[in-house]
């Protein structure tokens, strides 16, 4: 076994290989870039050496810095995660130059898969169903269209070199074809430099059920069962679980062996994942499932396979680089209940998904729950930087039943406190509510068709604000006993300050700013609600006669209350107070609502201080002008004057201390 691994990635990866690299007694080597220096990767691997700058482009793409410092070091392996540089055939040849082990397959099974077009083709050899289409060379327009029409509409478009989604288009009819290839290929050569595409038959009904390989290198694989990975936005993986729904365990062996099959076909060794699209229309079949691709690299998604199994990928992709053989034979591999991930972002459900970054004032997870692993890769105080994929990192939930791991699910999420950012984590718990994701009623199109019922609510609910208004009344009340306490006669009733007044009391209507709207709280008197702000900001209350479980986060100005998944920062309004300080996060000064650009103060290079005007604008017929929120030193000014800007638009971005 090697003695000293080397991490090529960060985030929750890089957190999750170093969690198995220590228990087998391996020493880790972190590498981090000028973002990342006090990176929860950085503080969990036993030493971290510094790469570069923030842009991945200059730090953890960089194969020659890496390679470098793990000879100086003292690495003998690196793993290089998922990303970055997981799946190129350069780095891993370089590793074996530089005499270092790359956790992964053979450079030239990763270049055989590499390429959608010759990957089909190979499959098609080995006697791996593939998706009808055309994945030939010609590129001719015409020549395309006509292949689309003998394919049959509805039909998608693939970028050859693609991943991510991206230059993918599903065309219905003959008319669309045109547009969408034209946009495919300017799409595809933008993100891959190559703009060739392969064209398919859209399968309906589409689930995406992959099966999880491992190979030895010396003809020896097994497959560790199927992920469903349906749950998708924009193609873009949401959710999975294990087993697939529905799945008839003759069509598991069928995937299996062809799964396998693809494997051997290239002399893969190590942990792959053979991905195939399945139409569901009828239900899950045997004779219905076909090869998309082959990922050569442990995935995201890997959590819910090791719940199932009782196996650690990671352990299994050391051992296996290390030259022993696979530990288990495919009859030894077992099944045990099911097991559903979510991934949780830094992102706006609210504003189409809108990536959202900041430090993560509160990160809590409820500790009485059995049988949920957390996968994360930044712990509370940390940022999530805007250089990164804003994956805060991955929840999995066990149990003997789906149903089960479900509910577990979606208790866990709706018991979680994050606030800072944005994140999704309200969306994936309705997603675990939702009637139809519960009767396994999915396919790709599941999150699209369901987004109404699936996006919260923008406004706050009625318990959210009598909820809030307590809270803003308690911390008001702590700060006015202090002040009390602090006069020459705090028994005096002179001294009181709680607006007690004559006559009786009445009800005090106070104004906020909530996420950009206008609302007010009111706050009546002897209400009988009660509530309790912890030391930690944990805040229990019964309102109206019902135990609420929340957390709040005092600001500069007002609070963050944290509840049932969702964040909201309440703001005080005060009425002499002309300008409004935006909704500043970390990292960037945003609009707080939709509106104009009519004055740029700020200048890329300045050094400003709190309360300095950056921007003017002009939003709901009233000019507003946004302040910084601290020192600061503005990096870049994103927006023009007279520019038209959307609410959370980040519109000056501040240089990372
Ligand atoms: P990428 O490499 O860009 O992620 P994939 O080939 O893995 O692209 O496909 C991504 C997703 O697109 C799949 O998970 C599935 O939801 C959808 N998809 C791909 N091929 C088809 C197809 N032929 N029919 C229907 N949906 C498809």
């Amino acid at each position: 076994m090697f003695r000293t691994l080397l991490i090529a990635n960060r985030g929750e990866i890089a957190v999750r290989i170093i969690r198995t690299a220590c228990s087998m007694g391996l020493k880790t080597v972190a590498v981090y870039s000028d973002a990342d220096r006090d990176a929860y990767h950085v503080a969990a691997a036993d030493e971290a050496w510094h790469i570069g700058g923030a842009p991945a482009g200059e730090s953890y793409l960089r194969g020659d810095a890496i390679i470098d410092v793990a000879g100086r070091a003292g690495a003998d392996a690196i793993h290089p995660g998922y990303g970055f540089l997981s799946e190129n055939a350069a780095f891993a040849e370089a590793c074996e130059k530089a005499g270092l082990v790359f956790i992964g397959p053979p450079a030239d099974a990763i270049r055989a898969m590499g390429l959608k077009d010759a990957a089909k083709v190979l499959m098609e050899k080995a006697g791996v169903p593939v998706v009808p289409g055309y994945h030939g060379e010609n590129q001719d327009m015409v020549f395309l269209a006509e292949a689309a029409a003998k394919i049959g509409y509805p039909v998608l478009i693939k970028a050859v070199a693609g991943g991510g989604g991206k230059g993918m288009r599903k065309v219905e009819a003959a008319a669309d074809f045109a547009g969408a290839l034209a946009a495919a290929q300017r799409e595809a050569t933008a993100a891959f430099g190559d703009g060739r595409v392969l064209i398919e038959k859209y399968v309906s009904s589409p689930r995406h059920v992959e099966i999880q390989v491992f190979a030895d290198g010396q003809g020896h694989a097994v497959a560790l069962h199927e992920r469903d990975c349906s749950l998708q936005r924009r193609h873009q993986k949401v959710i999975e679980e294990a087993p697939a729904p529905g799945m008839p365990p003759e069509m598991r062996r069928a995937m299996g062996e062809a799964a396998i099959a693809a494997a051997k076909a290239v002399g893969y060794r190590g942990a792959g994942t053979v991905e195939f699209i399945a139409d569901s229309s009828d239900g899950l079949r045997r004779d219905a499932f076909w090869f998309m691709e082959m990922n050569t690299r442990l995935q995201v998604e890997h959590p819910v396979t090791e719940a199932i199994t009782g196996i650690d990928l990671v352990e299994w992709q050391l051992r296996v680089a290390a030259g022993e053989p696979l530990p288990l034979t495919q009859e030894q591999i077992c099944l045990d209940g099911h097991a559903v991930e979510v991934r949780l972002y830094a992102e706006d459900p609210q504003n189409n998904f809108l990536p959202s970054t900041g430090r993560l004032l509160r990160l809590r997870a409820p500790d009485h729950m059995l049988d949920v692993r957390m996968d994360m890769g930044v712990r509370e105080g940390d940022k999530v930087s805007m250089f990164y994929d804003p994956m805060i990192g991955k929840v999995i939930a066990h149990a003997p039943m789906r149903e089960q791991a479900i509910g577990r699910l979606r208790n866990f999420l709706s018991s979680m406190e994050i606030a800072g950012p944005k994140t999704n984590l309200a969306f994936l718990a309705q997603v675990m509510s939702h009637e139809a994701f519960i009767a396994g009623e999915i396919d790709t199109d599941f999150i699209e068709r369901h987004m109404d019922a699936l996006v919260p609510p923008a406004e706050p609910g009625s318990g959210v604000l009598k909820l809030a208004a307590e809270v803003y009344r308690t911390l008001r009340g702590d700060k006015l006993q202090a002040v009390q306490a602090a006069t020459a006669e705090p028994d005096s009733p002179w001294s009181a300050n709680d607006g007690w007044t004559l006559g009786g009391a009445r009800t005090e209507i106070a104004k906020f700013s909530c996420d950009g709207e206008a609302l007010s709280l009111e706050l009546a008197p002897e209400s009988g609600d009660i509530c309790e702000i912890g030391e930690d900001g944990e805040v229990r209350a019964v309102i109206a006669g019902c135990s609420l479980h929340a957390a709040c986060v005092p600001r500069d100005r007002g609070f963050i209350l944290v509840h049932g998944g969702i964040a909201r920062e309440f703001v005080p309004v005060d009425p002499l107070d002309v300008d409004v300080a935006g909704d500043v996060g970390e990292g960037a000064l945003k609009a707080p609502m939709p509106g104009k650009v009519i004055q740029v103060l700020a200048q890329a290079g300045a050094q400003v201080a709190r309360g300095a005007p950056l921007i003017v604008m002009e939003a709901m017929k009233m000019e507003q002008t946004l302040l910084a929120a601290a020192d600061a030193v503005i990096d870049s000014v994103t927006v023009v004057e007279g520019e038209q800007v959307g609410a959370g638009q980040a519109l000056v971005l501040f240089e990372v201390p």
